[in-house]
């Protein structure tokens, strides 16, 4: 089992429980005489395992099973930021896009295929640290939806609260910190996020909505895409990436498991408080210029005053078995990414390591 921290953006660190159970059922799978790699998308065993997925989904996110759906797709985030327009952005209107960070930038720029958007820019300021000042008032007739990227995984920037649209739907990419937080009872309207950063690995993303949300998609969206009809279809229209689904089923289990996500909540506020704890006591040596009620739990990010010693930073943190912080391509600097699966032990090993740092240094 893991010895050492890998704090990478995604994909994350699973938990040592979760891979156990994800080995014994690649030996065998629940007594069925055959791995889970050989279970078919027509059986009973299948048809268990994703409702349980999506029950065990909504009973984390507190959303009733009653009105609630949770669509399973192929494909990361990414794929979302094509399905999202698809289904909603309807001609004759346009939609919002809010940004912050690269990856609100990438939504907005898939969403121009589809048709007309809005976009707006977000630059908070640590004098200003109440709610999201986006300033929508007046601006949402003829919008479609809002759509917000909860958490900027590049850029370490996280809304600590969603930004109010009246009758708009907001949609929000929640990719990097699904079930580490807790929501309003009922915004966002739309959720959906890749699974391979809170809720397992690689390769799946989750639409999380109000039945009555999944059914406003249009009519002219092939039923494969087509938010509506996957909704009262209830089961996948092809062959799913049934594995993947099983490894989120295991990641939910575990997060009920371990209490849920305030629980979750709980632990990032610790993780992150050590990391940025260290960043502030080291002002010669660290910055972080995100303002403090937006600096994410998920992702901090921060650079060197000297750029140039990111790089021996990261080879001696390397030496301590400390892997995965580089920043991201598009900025650089440091990122350490605290996904539910990185434990507050982990998140302390690299608090540690950076205090040594700065005390060898100085
Ligand atoms: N949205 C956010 C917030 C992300 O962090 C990422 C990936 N890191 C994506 C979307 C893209 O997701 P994927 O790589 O799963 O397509």
């Amino acid at each position: 089992m893991r010895t050492h921290p890998f704090l990478g953006a995604g994909p994350s660190q699973l938990p040592d429980p979760v891979l156990t159970r994800i080995q014994s059922s690649i030996e065998e799978y629940e007594s069925s005489g055959r791995s889970i790699l050989e279970i078919g998308h027509r059986e009973p065993l299948f048809q268990n395992m994703f409702d349980e997925a999506e029950s065990g989904l909504l009973q984390l996110l507190k959303r009733d099973p009653g009105d609630h759906r949770v669509l399973f797709f192929p494909g990361g985030g990414r794929y979302q930021f094509h399905l999202i327009p698809l289904n909603y952005l309807r001609a004759g209107t346009s939609a919002t896009y809010i940004l912050t960070d690269y990856w609100s930038r990438q939504a907005a720029q898939v969403a121009g295929y589809f048709g007309q958007i809005k976009t707006k820019s977000f630059h908070p300021h640590d004098q200003d640290p109440g709610g999201p000042e986006i300033g929508l008032e007046g601006q949402l007739d003829g919008q479609s939806y809002v759509h917000i990227t909860s958490n900027g995984t590049v850029s370490g920037f996280q809304f600590k609260d969603f930004p109010e649209c009246s009758t708009i739907p907001l949609i929000a990419d929640m990719s990097s910190d699904l079930l580490t937080r807790l929501l309003p009872e009922s915004s966002p309207n739309v959720m959906y996020a890749g699974t391979q950063k809170n809720l397992g690995s690689t390769g799946l993303s989750v639409v999380i909505a109000q039945r009555d949300q999944l059914l406003l998609a249009q009519k002219t969206v092939p039923p494969i895409w087509n938010y509506a009809t996957l909704c009262d279809a209830h089961l996948p229209l092809a062959t799913p990436p049934i594995f993947n689904i099983y490894i989120t089923l295991e990641m939910i289990r575990w997060t009920i498991a371990e209490g849920g996500v305030e629980e979750m909540e709980r632990r990032s506020i610790v993780k992150s408080s050590l990391i940025y704890d260290e960043i502030n006591s080291n002002p010669d040596l660290f910055i972080n210029s995100i303002p403090v009620h937006y600096r994410s739990r998920q992702n901090v990010v921060w650079r060197m005053r000297d750029p140039a010693e990111e790089q021996r930073f990261i080879l001696k943190a390397k030496e301590q078995g400390i892997t995965g912080i580089k920043g991201h391509i598009s900025g650089g600097g440091l990122r350490v990414s605290l996904y539910n699966g990185v434990s507050i032990t982990d998140a302390s090993v690299i608090a540690r390591f950076m205090a040594r740092y700065a005390q060898d240094r100085s």
